[in-house]
């Protein structure tokens, strides 16, 4: 359920109304927005007395959260989030291009795509050094020697990274070296680790499960929120169908639902979803004139060489001529790449 505040409600009203939700053994959560604040309470709140509750000076209304979803619902926090990664804000008018290799292979292959996706626009860097692969035999990643090379690859071009973290117990680590944590597609609906990221409040990249319903994602999201870590990107990656050609197949729709059903980021990974490298800009266009509020990009240096995801990576080159032609498409729709 949720507490709508008078739009003149003080801080004191606010408070009195806080304690007394404690008091009676449930949480309270606060949306601060633009024109008026909104208390939360998540949980059960058939043993509330709804009418006293309604008498508290400073209450406009009470109106309850049908969606299983709470925090992550829009109407609790009717304004989209925007936070900020490195000096990049993400969810605001700009759509954020996240570009770099599937995996961290080593320093130079870092430091070049970094600095020729950054020339090129790109705001994040993203690569992978804990790598969840399908099979045992491929590369699973450099581990702790991909994140110390990311950090210094951030020292040297100022780009914020995001990598992927698959264990709770490495949730510690690879927060000291990286500004955005990515919980990948498996592991969507790993809730141990939805916790620790959640308590880590750090910001988390939740990459759509292969199999998952956008309700779905939306309550994994609602594990970090719980925490009262606000700063979660919502990644649609593209689900199974019975279509081969493709990877997986992108759901354009749930762009603008997510950003009809919550407030959170919502970005699109057009390499995942298409596992073809020209598909990539073609969707990426499709994405950013549905909404998306950035794009993942996985760009190589040499992609026939690459130790995972080589056929669907762009080259610099061909990553440059995406972005030019990607800015009159978040032109078209009132945004700015
Ligand atoms: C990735 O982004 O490196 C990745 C493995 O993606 P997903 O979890 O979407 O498959
Ligand atoms: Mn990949």
């Amino acid at each position: 359920m949720i507490i709508v505040m008078k739009k003149d409600a003080t801080t004191s009203q606010m408070d009195r109304i806080v304690s007394w939700i404690k008091q009676m053994g449930q949480q309270a959560y606060i949306s601060q927005g633009e024109e008026r604040t909104v208390i939360g309470i998540i949980g059960d709140t058939r043993s509330l007395d709804h009418t006293l509750i309604s008498q508290f000076d400073g209450v406009e209304n009470m109106v309850p959260i049908e969606k299983p979803f709470k925090l992550a619902n829009r109407e609790f926090h009717p304004q989209d989030t925007v936070f900020n990664v490195g000096g990049v804000a993400i969810g605001g008018e700009r759509v954020v291009s996240i570009a770099g290799p599937c995996a961290v292979e080593s320093f130079d292959q870092m430091l070049e795509t970094a600095r020729s996706v950054k020339e090129e626009g790109a705001q994040v860097l993203r690569g992978g050094a804990f790598k969840p692969r399908t099979s045992p035999y491929s590369f699973q990643g450099l581990g702790e020697e991909g994140l110390r090379i990311l950090s210094r690859v951030r020292e040297e071009t100022g780009l914020p990274v995001v990598t992927e973290v698959m264990q709770p117990e490495l949730v510690s680590l690879v927060s000291s070296y990286a500004d955005v944590l990515q919980v990948g597609a498996r592991n969507m609906q790993n809730f141990a680790l939805l916790h620790a990221v959640g308590k880590a409040q750090r910001p988390v990249m939740l990459k759509r499960g292969m199999m998952s319903t956008m309700e779905e994602l939306l309550l994994a999201a609602e594990y970090i929120l719980l925490h009262g870590n606000p700063q979660v990107i919502l990644c649609e990656r593209g689900i199974r169908t019975f279509e081969t050609y493709t990877r997986n197949t992108l759901d354009i729709s749930a762009i603008p639902l997510l950003k009809q059903l919550t407030h959170l980021p919502v970005m699109v990974d057009p390499s995942h979803a298409t596992g073809k490298r020209e598909l990539v800009e073609p969707v990426s266009m499709a994405a950013v004139a549905a909404g998306a509020d950035g794009v993942v990009i996985e760009v190589h240096p040499n992609p026939e060489e690459a130790l995972s995801d080589g056929s669907q990576s762009l080259k610099p080159e061909q990553f440059a001529a995406m972005m030019k032609n990607l800015k009159p498409v978040a032109e078209a729709v009132g945004r700015k790449l």
